[in-house]
């Protein structure tokens, strides 16, 4: 039976108790590893950079953007303390594998549901496909 490592246990305290119970119940089951839970306004705004560059005042997408919220006038769900977002990988990760991801959702999905718990997916998502991302639908 897989068992999450230090980091990963530190960011899942970071998290509201509900994605708490289900991430503690599927890590018995499958492999993975905790990426976020709670994000500061300051990581936010780190990760809205990435891809965009300011360009006259204005940021510009220059690549492969990560998310849109920048964290400030923009909140994400991963910015309130506890985090009702949780970002989440199959272990060992390869971002390519989309196979791994969406059989890990699968589970994580079946257990929320056992639990009474109602969750979103990022990888559902039509406009912004987020494969690692789950939120509390509150
Ligand atoms: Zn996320």
């Amino acid at each position: 039976m897989a068992t999450f490592g230090k980091k990963s246990l530190e960011k899942l305290a970071t998290c509201h108790e509900d994605l708490q119970k289900i991430m503690n119940e599927v890590i018995k089951e499958y492999n993975f590893t905790i990426l976020y839970g709670y994000r500061t306004s300051e990581e936010q705004y780190k990760l809205y950079k990435q891809g965009r560059m300011l360009v006259d005042g204005k940021w510009k997408k220059v690549g492969r953007t990560v998310t849109d919220k920048d964290g400030h006038t923009n909140k994400s769900k991963h910015n309130s303390l506890p985090s009702t977002a949780i970002d989440i990988a199959p272990y060992p990760v390869d971002w390519d594998n989309y196979k791994a991801f969406t059989e890990l959702a699968k589970i994580v999905k079946r257990i929320a549901n056992s639990l009474g718990i109602a969750i979103k997916w990022g990888g559902d998502w039509k406009s912004r496909v987020d494969m690692p991302h789950f939120e509390l639908i509150l």
